[in-house]
């Protein structure tokens, strides 16, 4: 009896954290959904594929333990070393802005937590990303791994200069803000690539310019206002 009695609890306690994570996943895949709905669609982000990897993407294992209740909310949250992942439709702006499809090359600029290469990964693309901040890297690195984004490249050091090797891109994506676009960015760029890039004085609004390259040629379309943390140049 005493033996069955221990039995029925464990398997009670066992039952009980199972349901217990099963719920807690349940609860963040709403919030998200929630965050989709209220924060995108409503602001007219309208790319189906961009919609479906920010519903999937636990954006809450990007951000810090101490914000985590938070991760879902309208703002940029920080990321520790004065940094900060962006806000959610920032993220999913920017994405719907490049017009990726599957399989193409995208470099990002400013790995940060990770969480828009997880997005840009989820979106069936070839990711190299490049974080100069080397905490910053190896968290981001760690994060991807094991969230299944394995696929994904790092690099630590400055994305001013691009990641030459893996050029030319179909996409780049800046998501810290130089005083003006990088030229080794623009040459990485592939004939009919897009590039969007916050250029702009640190600590003030910048504007996000979507550039597309034709052959030689570069068309710059200004999207409007934005706010980024400034991007360094010296590797910490
Ligand atoms: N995309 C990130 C947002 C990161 S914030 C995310 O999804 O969380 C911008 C990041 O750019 C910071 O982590 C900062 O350290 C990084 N950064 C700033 N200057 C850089 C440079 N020259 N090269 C690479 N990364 C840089």
């Amino acid at each position: 009896m005493k033996r069955s009695l221990r039995l029925l609890i464990l398997i009670i306690l066992i039952a009980s954290i199972f349901l217990d994570t099963l719920w807690a996943q349940d609860s963040w895949k709403l919030k998200r959904e929630k965050m989709v709905a209220t924060q995108l669609e409503a602001r007219g982000i309208k790319d189906q594929e961009v919609l479906r990897a920010m519903r999937k993407v636990p954006r809450e294992r990007f951000v810090p333990e101490w914000y985590r209740s938070r991760a879902c909310g309208d703002h940029p949250l920080p990321i520790g070393y004065g940094q900060t992942i962006s806000q959610p439709y920032i993220v999913a702006l920017m994405t719907e802005l490049v017009e990726l499809k599957e399989r193409e090359r995208v470099l990002e600029i400013g790995s940060g937590s990770g969480y828009q290469a997880a997005i840009l990964a989820e979106l069936k693309t070839e990711v190299y990303t490049i974080e100069i901040i080397k905490p910053l890297y190896e968290r981001a690195k760690k994060i991807l791994s094991e969230e299944g984004y394995q696929k994904v490249k790092f690099l630590h050091g400055d994305g001013y200069l691009g990641w030459k090797e893996h050029a030319p891109y179909d996409a780049i994506i800046v998501t810290c803000a130089p005083d003006h676009i990088p030229q080794p960015l623009l040459k990485q760029l592939k004939d009919n690539g897009v590039m969007v890039i916050p250029v702009g004085p640190p600590g003030a609004y910048q504007t996000l310019w979507v550039v597309k390259r034709e052959k030689e040629k570069f068309i710059f379309h200004n999207w409007g206002e934005v706010r980024f943390v400034p991007l360094i140049r010296r590797a910490k």
